[in-house]
């Protein structure tokens, strides 16, 4: 069965090979750890999780990258403003490292409550310094370079092609730079390689380098990284639509000048969680919302911000209201119940996937990541009239794209009712640092008869 992808710098559903027969390079542009992720990042991060289930579904290994920005990034994405990373740390009062790391743990946490599978290698941007001097070396000594006032810049008029991802009009492209002014640059849409530490600022992130002091520009870690990790498996780079007229365009143009060589074959971009109304959510308008304060701290599985997903197809923007985590939430629970119901018909009866369904399903997920489709075959399998053992494993298998605990329903909601409100009561107690209520908690439920135990990965509660 071919798995088809829209690939963004042909505007087309392609055939998808790798270069490599059987292994998948997937490169996925990480988090800028100065905040918390939020729901609308996250979007961006499931659909990057179900493109790489589907890949696993298909039987491809893959080995999956993805970067933590933790330096370089500005608050202008054209190399002007301040460092995100040390604004951050300004606003609380800690250092840029110790920033980044709160963050990093913050995200990785996100990752895990809505089942994202972790990269096979995360890569940390101040952790591939010499990596990208040395690229910014090769660029210069191929005559791709020129220098600033305030740092090294690529020269984009040297590179043909440089609209080929964004497919705009290089004079749209040139009249949008231009908001950024900066009249030592000879195009408005050339780029920082590397910027100089400000005269008489001690930055708290800084390097030496060929050029004086500084740090590099936030697009050449990911040609870096990428290079280091997936040489000559450079099959996939995603991100959100954001990042396709400047990020990645000029990913592809310092990497393309670079080794002479196409980077990567596919680009994909996932589209964006708009706030009900239309209006993006964006960390630097305000308006984010985390996933702690929209799900886990009401008590909301935040698998249901997962589920919430895969009604709207990738590249749709997807709308965010009460009503649709109440939507998904209602859809969730009936979807449990209905493998529950399956469960129990199956008993212990082993059964194996059924061929039709499992094909329907895959034809789906391989018809761009359809998963509004893929789960319309769910519930299509869910009312068949297939023997029930042979539909729980059929639910079984495709939740391997899913992602939904669908083995674990049985046991998650065989708890009472009350325990289940005295477990996400203490959840919420232990996240507000209420270790006496959290303590009551703990025995309160001890006396329905379940045990409490904390791990690193949270709590879980269990009939001794
Ligand atoms: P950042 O941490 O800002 O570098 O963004 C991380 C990822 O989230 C990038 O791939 C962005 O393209 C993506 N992103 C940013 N805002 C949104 C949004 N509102 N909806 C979906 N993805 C987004
Ligand atoms: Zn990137």
């Amino acid at each position: 069965m071919t798995l088809y992808l829209f690939n963004t710098l042909t505007r087309q559903k392609e055939a998808f090979n790798p270069i490599r027969k059987e292994e998948v390079g997937l490169y996925t542009c990480g988090p800028t750890v100065y905040n918390f992720a939020h729901i609308g990042n996250l979007r961006t991060y499931l659909f990057e999780d179900i493109l790489k289930r589907v890949l696993l579904y298909n039987g491809y290994k893959v080995e999956h990258v993805m970067n933590i920005t933790d330096v370089g990034h500005l608050t202008g994405d054209r190399d002007m403003g301040n460092d995100k990373m040390e604004n951050g740390a300004r606003r609380e009062g800690k250092s840029a490292w110790e920033i980044a790391e709160f963050y990093t743990q913050a995200f990785k946490r996100d990752l895990k409550h809505l089942n994202i599978l972790d990269p096979d290698i995360w890569c940390k941007a101040t952790d591939t310094i010499a990596e990208q001097i040395r690229l910014i070396q090769t660029l210069e000594e191929k005559g791709f370079t020129y220098g600033t006032s305030d740092g090294i810049y690529f020269d984009t008029s040297k590179f043909d092609g440089y609209t080929k991802l964004s497919h705009q009009n290089l004079d749209a492209l040139q009249e949008g730079a231009r908001v950024e002014k900066n009249p030592e640059k000879r195009n408005a849409t050339d780029f920082a390689l590397w910027k100089f530490s400000p005269s008489g600022v001690k930055r708290q992130m800084e390097w030496a380098s060929p050029w004086g002091v500084g740090f590099p520009g936030w697009h050449i870690e990911c040609s870096a990284m990428s290079m280091k990790h997936l040489q000559g498996r450079l099959d996939i780079h995603c991100g959100g639509t954001d990042h396709i007229d400047v990020h990645h365009t000029n990913e592809i143009a310092q990497s393309e000048a670079a080794t002479d060589e196409r980077f990567f074959n596919f680009w994909m971009h996932g589209a964006f969680l708009n706030i009900s109304g239309g209006k993006k959510m964006a960390k630097s308008a305000g308006n984010f919302l985390t996933l702690d304060a929209t799900f886990i701290d009401r008590g909301i599985d935040p698998l249901v911000y997962r589920f919430a997903a895969f009604q709207t197809h990738y590249r749709k923007p997807m709308e965010h209201s009460e009503a649709s985590v109440q939507a998904a939430q209602n859809g969730l629970t009936h979807l449990k119940n209905q493998v529950r119901t399956v469960m129990k018909a199956a008993g212990s009866r082993p059964g194996k996937p059924d061929e039709t369904y499992t094909a329907k399903f895959r034809n789906a997920v391989n018809d761009d990541l359809n998963m509004p489709r893929a789960m319309a075959v769910v519930q299509e399998t869910l009312k068949s009239d297939l023997e029930s053992s042979i539909k729980l494993a059929t639910i079984l298998n495709v939740d391997r794209v899913m992602g939904l605990d669908m083995a674990d329903v049985d046991q998650a909601e065989a708890l009472p009712a009350e325990v289940q409100r005295k477990m996400e009561a203490r959840i919420k107690a232990r996240r507000e640092k209420d270790w006496a209520l959290s303590d009551q908690l703990r025995d309160e439920i001890a006396a329905l008869g379940y045990q409490v135990q904390d791990t690193k990965d949270g709590m879980s509660v269990t009939k001794p």
